[in-house]
């Protein structure tokens, strides 16, 4: 519904409606790339004891600088990625939505301009449009790889102040080799993000674009505890960076951004990783097994490195996404024309989705 025409919103929001899946019933929901497996119940008593002694506290303001988290984040970061990585190169936010939002606030805004390259996350242009940013998209090659010479000679042209990548890239699942990358930092002018949401889920040949932070100060890699880490709701994403990329960040923050809550919470989650993280491998063959059977069924899926697959395509895919939810089971309807989206649950569902994909197809 546009908004009605006595209210005096911006000319660029009238029309917009706010993102998000529809938050559907189904008994099988596989359309957020969540992480099927809860917290184990020590894990929740974990954290129902310290909210219970944060709440003592909850008077005062939360701690601006979420130092302790980001010592935790820093120490999580290092461990993962075999690259050290230290606290004042970490920065955490509500979700690493926010972070990608602080991130055009300080350095996209009025003249300038931001560059990613499509199909890839629907939200990035919505970030741009509320910074002021100019959004420039450019196009993958039709495997959904970056199609590097044409990636390189837009940013040549348009000299953004900062070019998004994401790797695994939503929705296709693709990776995005050092090599490209390396090639987009030697001709980017500003900052080059590297949307890491679902790098855990990444196949073990795959590298992380923080093994290139060393090198590069206007790198800036962006992570979150939404999905391998099972923590969605908890709403905890973070960057790993230049020092001088945070106190940049830093200047755009809302005061006390992050509440004593959630960062308490996610350092939780941080103190239970090998548990929380224990379930990756298993996603991660599930995923490999969901590929090959797809593909059994005659249905085409680019390789994927995260905890979804795109598949397609379908003359109708609404019409597809309709039964499959008639059949209990929500995927996406997002993604290129035909295409349509299922992230990787336990192998129950998996099952169950793919039961009722034969039928679909079936005719
Ligand atoms: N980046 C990508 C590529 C995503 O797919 C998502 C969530 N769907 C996010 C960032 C944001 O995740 P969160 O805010 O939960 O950290």
């Amino acid at each position: 519904m546009p908004a009605p025409a006595w209210l005096p919103v911006r000319e660029e929001l009238r029309d917009a409606v706010p993102y998000g899946a529809p938050q559907l019933e189904a008994s099988v929901r596989l359309d957020t790339n969540e992480n099927p497996y809860g917290p184990s119940p020590a894990m929740a008593a974990d954290v129902a004891q310290t909210v219970a002694r944060v709440a003592r506290d909850l008077n005062r303001y939360p701690d601006r600088e979420a130092r302790a988290l980001r010592e935790d984040l820093a120490v999580h970061l290092s461990a993962d990625t075999g690259c050290p990585v230290s606290a004042e190169q970490v920065w955490a936010a509500n979700g690493s939505n926010e972070v990608m939002l602080q991130l055009m606030q300080a350095f996209g805004g009025p003249g300038r301009a931001a560059v990613s390259f499509a199909p890839t996350y629907s939200m990035y242009p919505q970030y741009a449009r509320d910074s002021c940013t100019r959004w420039v998209e450019g196009r993958r090659a039709d495997d959904f790889a970056l199609d590097l010479a044409a990636a390189l000679a837009l940013v040549r042209t348009e000299q953004p102040a900062l070019v998004v990548l994401t790797s695994p890239n939503n929705p296709t699942g693709t990776v995005l080799p050092a090599e490209h990358l390396r090639a987009v930092l030697d001709v980017a002018p500003g900052i080059v993000v590297v949307d890491e949401a679902y790098a855990e889920f990444r196949r073990a040949s795959t590298p992380s674009a923080v093994s290139l932070l060393s090198e590069h100060r206007r790198l800036v890699v962006t992570r979150t505890m939404s999905k391998a880490f099972a923590l969605a709701g908890g709403r905890l994403g973070y960057l790993a960076a230049d020092p001088a990329v945070v106190e940049a960040v830093r200047v755009v923050r809302l005061p006390y951004h992050l509440s004593a809550v959630t960062q308490e919470v996610a350092r939780v989650a941080l103190r239970h990783a090998p548990e929380l993280l224990g379930r990756v491998d298993e996603l991660r063959e599930t995923r490999d097994d969901l590929v090959s059977a797809l593909r059994a069924l005659g249905v085409q899926v680019p390789d994927s490195d995260a905890n979804f697959v795109l598949f397609g395509r379908f003359a109708d895919r609404h019409a597809v996404w309709q039964a499959l939810l008639d059949a209990g089971v929500l995927v996406r309807e997002t993604g290129p024309p035909g295409w349509l989206r299922v992230c990787v649950g336990t192998p129950d569902e998996t099952t169950a989705f793919l039961t009722a994909l034969e039928k679909v197809l079936t005719p």
